[in-house]
């Protein structure tokens, strides 16, 4: 990420203290969280919270939990935030949390605990004003849910803006559950008019298949897309006359994996990402698309659902080969944009239908694509570095308006 800043920033001939700024995270917690395990010991894991800019407004971003978290990695994707809720232009900074822990091996018990002893460590920092998570890696509404709880019961009042991705019952907003996958359908949509294709015309592989890999096939596959192979983290299934997607995802909810799906061939996940298709959809975590594996990509287009799955290394050999990459600040932007029509909802106490959420969705995620289409024509340059013109530009002017307080 720091090379396509510091191109972005070359364009936009920013001084080297401002750039010192941009780059530098406002803030960064680290906390203990010591928790009563279902055996009866404690164990003590570590949780992290990086507020990397908060000019624009209140820091935004997931918090994950993973058994490889570490403070760089929560660091890149704060800053990731910072630039993603630029591109498509929120009132938000960046944020990003985690905690060091495996998921897979924890009831739900102790998930409860942690996240609740995590939310009371990072407690003075929160607040809908201040920071605003949000589900990533294995978490989802639930974990939003005890957040919400436990900040709500230190503050003596319930509090629902200071979290989003929230269950619809709790003031989480309709259609927030799909906004990710929806967002990578629509930039894939923009994407394919570029280069003159129709959805119905092109073969899809999609790597991941949670809330942003599962539903954005199922979407994709809704506007006429063949998905021919999707992913989790142990398989990947492949049918070349196209999957049929409800049926997989009815499979991954009754069995949580894709193994043992018999209606598609099983390849290797380094395999998944080599097949012939057309569009090529990362949606699960960084660093997939090398400069180990970025000539043998055969798709046309890549929509980027996940954060950083494409290396810069990577980036240069894909526009050498003309592969047209829609960045993950943009093509992965749906999410966080619904999650700011969810803190605008509980801000109002007034919840709007899907409909309307849909609406405004789209016309900020096709707005965003052509603005920086746009911006990487001027400039003739990537959409990647079209994108990053556009953040960093916006939160430069920021900061040439509102000076540096001393
Ligand atoms: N974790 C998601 C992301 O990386 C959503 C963040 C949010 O909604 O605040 O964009």
């Amino acid at each position: 990420m720091a090379e396509r800043f510091n191109i972005a920033a070359d364009h936009l001939g920013l001084d080297n203290g401002l750039r010192d700024i941009l780059r530098t995270p406002d803030r960064e917690m680290t906390v203990a969280i010591p928790v009563k395990m279902d055996d009866g010991n404690m164990r003590v894991f570590t949780g992290y919270r990086v507020q990397h800019n908060f000019s624009r407004g209140p820091c935004k971003g997931g918090i994950r939990f993973a058994p490889d978290v570490n403070l760089d990695e929560v660091r890149a994707l704060a800053a990731w935030m910072t630039w993603k809720c630029a591109v498509v232009d929120l009132p938000f900074g960046g944020g990003k949390g985690g905690v060091i822990c495996d998921p897979s091996v924890l009831s739900q018990g102790e998930l409860e605990r942690i996240t609740r002893r995590y939310t009371t460590g990072i407690l003075d920092i929160l607040g809908p004003d201040r920071d605003v998570p949000a589900p990533d890696v294995n978490t989802n509404e639930q974990t939003m849910a005890w957040l919400m709880d436990t900040y709500s019961m230190h503050v003596r009042r319930t509090t629902t803006a200071v979290v989003t991705g929230k269950p619809i019952v709790l003031g989480g907003s309709r259609g927030r559950a799909e906004a990710t996958g929806r967002g990578v359908m629509i930039t894939a949509r923009e994407a394919l008019k570029k280069i003159g294709m129709r959805p119905n015309q092109t073969t899809v592989v999609v790597q991941g298949s949670g809330n942003v890999g599962g539903i954005g096939a199922m979407l994709m596959q809704r506007e006429g897309h063949k998905i021919v192979s999707i992913s989790d983290q142990f398989s990947a299934i492949y049918n070349e006359k196209g999957l049929d997607m409800p049926d997989v995802l009815a499979y991954l909810k009754a069995n949580r994996k894709l193994t043992g799906y018999t209606k598609a061939a099983h390849v290797s996940a380094a395999e998944q990402l080599e097949l012939p298709c057309d569009v090529l959809v990362p949606a699960a975590v960084e660093n997939q698309i090398t400069s180990a594996n970025a000539q043998r990509i055969t798709a046309k287009v890549i929509i980027e659902g996940a954060n950083g799955p494409t290396t810069a290394k990577a980036d240069q050999i894909l526009e050498s080969k003309g592969v047209l990459v829609v960045p993950d600040i943009l093509a992965n932007a749906g999410g966080v944009t619904v999650s700011y029509f969810e803190w605008v909802q509980d801000r109002a106490g007034f919840f709007w239908t899907e409909e309307d959420v849909n609406t405004r969705l789209e016309r900020i995620m096709v707005d965003a694509f052509h603005g920086v289409d746009a911006m990487a024509s001027k400039y003739k340059t990537s959409l990647r570095i079209g994108a990053y013109i556009v953040a960093v530009g916006r939160v430069a002017a920021v900061y040439k308006l509102r000076g540096s307080y001393a």
